[in-house]
């Protein structure tokens, strides 16, 4: 008799068994319509027995009903790859699989033909032809020379921006293509690449797949066939693209793999980037990471040997980097430009140095673009209430609301008012919504003050400054569709804009060659996140930023404003020195026991009753303790906590943590495969257990 082990799409930790029917053919990777607690669902087949272990009882074993796929969906390394993040990132194998593949596909209605639906179009972009530069051949050639010899070989190419790197890329799958084999490139945001999409549709043609989540069901699923037939030489994705089915992958490139996009923050919160590096192994094949600004993790490994490092530090075309120069906020002596906008509070003092006003004002005269970067959106971060001290603070979230402009409004100077008539309080992390009061509903007072800034404060203040100039806004509350993101980017390009404010969005994506001057306008609301990354976040965002000056012909600047200008991440980004910053953060990272020198997971917890989410973080603690104790591995696990999340409470839920330190990867499962079950029987049902291995996100 023949049993399948099927993985089921549901909270359940391991495989089911099932008999297969004589007259059945299935095979590991194929799906399967299983009976599953009363209903009909769709399985993955993980192995196949043609006899039952010794001593299995089979009288209640159901059958299969259905097999689905008689082309495997999952090749055996895929399905390997699986079966490691089940393991490393304690989830349930049925989710791992889930996550695999597209949602049609684990619905027992899904309709078993594809119908005809809105093809994925990719507009070509044809380039110039060129000759690759030193650099590029010598790295080139050490990639197909690995691609020869067909075993892992990680690569981490650490270039600037515009320093040529997809061109090795695309050069390199035109290398496997020729040897009938294929090359996944996994982007962070799919939005921001249509030339890279284009510069591949322009080589590859209809041999190019794209693969995220803004297509259709039905588009996935078609791109997913297409992918599975063998019908592509590259594929295009974010993410899940980490699990395009293709079976003679070549290379696995990560663009851009310090990105914290590729760490799935909900449910299966596995990292892409080094399950990219998983499935290279496993496959036996190249894994290249690519960034401007490398993880520190990354540059660990290559320092420590185990990838191998190249380094572009120069742009194709021979631009330079632009001068960047630190701009001392404490004695920035903002008097002068005070007066000038009328504002005497400290809370309303003028956002720019003189020098940053003074360095527009001059890009202005010569008719030059400038960018101004800020962390955050939004009118003011907060609101706080002049007579009794109250912040308004969102009811669901332990967090205060941040201040909007009506929606439609252009900032002016009436809107610069203590009380932002028509204007909305908005919570950030939850959405929830109320228009700003008028007056303190403890107090009654009205003398409500923003406090902070942000982008739309921010633009309102430099139309107020510069009548003349031609400021527009780029943020999440902006740019809505990618249409709208495009219509800015060619505002910008075709020189509509003067002065372009915005949030991290400035950093990705699209450049800007006629962009002189960028400010960070308050580099410190990076540094001070309550996180061990913050100061590998400040350098990477600050070394992009800069990265969007001066591509062409002219000349760029990059002022940076803090209050910490001597701080050693504003001075490597000052000096372009990744080698001084990496140094130096290593050896904060060595010395406080942060990763990479050891592995993290957060145990989270949360409830709606307060008291209910400590009791069960303090009786976890219990189980972490002795489980620690009773196998010996008190040397080697540190518990930190049970402690308050740094967000107490977040949609109305309030959340506990547990933070495990090991030394190893290996330790780190082997403790966890042991506290997963005894963790999971002794939680109330009130509270969300849910365990974060290598965690990006810590708050
Ligand atoms: P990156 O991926 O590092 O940002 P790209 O590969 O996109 O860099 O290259 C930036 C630009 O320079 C692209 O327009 C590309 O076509 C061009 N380019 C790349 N390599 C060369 C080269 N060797 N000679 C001339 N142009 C190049
Ligand atoms: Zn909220």
């Amino acid at each position: 008799m023949r049993l399948a082990n099927v993985a089921i799409p549901a909270p359940v930790h391991n495989a089911f068994t099932y008999r297969v029917p004589e007259e059945v053919t299935i095979q590991p990777g194929s799906r399967a319509i299983v009976p599953f607690r009363n209903r009909r669902m769709v399985g993955l087949c993980l192995e196949v027995a043609d006899s039952p272990p010794q001593g299995m009882e089979l009288k209640n074993l159901k059958s299969i009903e259905e097999v689905l796929d008689h082309k495997a969906a999952l090749s055996p390394s895929l399905l390997r790859l699986l079966k490691w993040m089940a393991d490393y990132y304690v989830t349930p194998i049925g989710e791992v699989c889930r996550a695999a593949l597209p949602a049609r596909m684990s619905r027992t209605d899904a309709p078993k033909t594809v119908r005809p639906h809105t093809p994925v179009e990719i507009k070509p972009i044809t380039e110039m032809e060129f000759d690759l530069n030193e650099d590029q051949q010598r790295i080139l050639a050490s990639m197909i020379d690995a691609g020869r010899r067909k075993v892992f070989t990680p690569f981490l190419i650490h270039g600037i921006t515009g320093s040529g790197k997809t061109e090795i890329y695309l050069r390199l799958f035109a290398w496997l293509a020729e040897q009938g084999r294929q090359g996944l490139l996994l982007v962070p945001e799919i939005a921001l690449t249509p030339q890279l999409t284009g510069r591949a549709a322009a080589r590859f043609g209809e041999r190019v797949a794209v693969y995220h989540s803004g297509l259709t069901d039905a588009q996935r699923h078609r791109q997913w066939l297409k992918m599975r037939d063998g019908e592509v030489d590259v594929v295009i994705g974010t993410r899940s693209a980490l699990f395009a089915p293709l079976e003679k992958l070549g290379a696995i490139v990560v663009d851009e793999e310090h990105d914290g996009s590729y760490k799935q923050d909900e449910s299966f919160t596995y990292n892409a980037r080094d399950a990219a590096v998983m499935r290279a192994q496993i496959e036996g094949i190249l894994a290249i990471l690519g960034s401007a600004t490398p993880s520190i993790e990354s540059l660990v490994n290559a320092r420590g040997g185990k990838y191998a490092y190249h380094h572009l530090p120069s742009r194709t075309g021979g631009a330079s980097l632009p001068p960047v120069k630190i701009i001392d906020m404490r004695r920035a002596g903002r008097k002068d430009l005070n007066q000038k906008t009328q504002k005497t509070r400290v809370e309303e003092l003028c956002a720019l140095s003189p020098e940053l006003y003074h360095a527009l004002e001059e890009r202005l005269e010569r008719g030059e673009q400038s960018l101004l970067f800020i962390g955050r959106r939004g009118f003011a971060s907060s609101v706080h209430c002049e007579g009794c001290g109250e912040v308004f603070a969102c009811p669901n979230c332990d967090i205060s609301l941040s201040a909007h402009l009506p929606k439609g409004k252009r900032p002016s100077e009436d809107a610069l008012g203590p009380a932002l008539p028509g204007g909305v309080l908005i919570c950030h992390y939850c959405d929830y919504r109320i228009p700003v009061p008028s007056s303190c509903p403890a107090c009654h007072c009205h003398l409500l003050t923003p406090l902070g800034q942000g982008t739309e404060r921010l633009e309102a203040e430099i139309q107020d400054l510069f009548p003349q100039a031609r400021v527009a806004r780029l943020d999440s509350d902006m740019v809505t569709s990618p249409a709208k993101r495009q219509g800015i980017f060619d505002r910008m390009q075709d020189g509509k804009i003067d002065i372009l404010v915005g949030t991290q969005m400035v950093t990705k994506g699209h450049d800007f060659p006629s962009v002189t001057l960028v400010g960070v306008v308050n580099a410190d609301t990076l540094l001070h996140l309550p996180d061990f990354r913050s100061a590998e976040r400040t350098f990477q965002l600050i070394t992009q930023v800069a990265g969007r000056a001066g591509r062409k012909s002219l000349p760029g600047q990059v002022l940076i404003q803090t209050y910490q200008p001597s701080h050693y991440s504003l001075l490597a980004a000052r000096d372009h020195d990744t080698d001084s910053f990496a140094r130096q953060e290593i050896e904060h990272r060595r010395q406080l026991s942060y990763p990479p020198f050891v592995r993290l997971a957060n145990i989270r917890l949360s409830s709606n009753s307060e008291k209910g989410v400590a009791d069960a973080a303090r009786q976890a603690a219990t189980i972490l303790a002795k489980t620690r104790e009773r196998e010996g591995l008190a040397g080697q696990i540190a518990v930190l906590g049970p402690a308050p999340s740094p967000l107490h409470r977040l949609r109305g839920r309030y959340r506990w943590q547990l933070l495990i330190k090991a030394p190893t990867p290996r330790v780190l499962s082997k403790f966890l495969a042991l506290i997963r079950l005894p963790l999971q029987e002794t939680m109330p049902r009130r509270v969300r257990l849910s365990i974060d291995v290598d965690p990006i996100n810590m708050l």
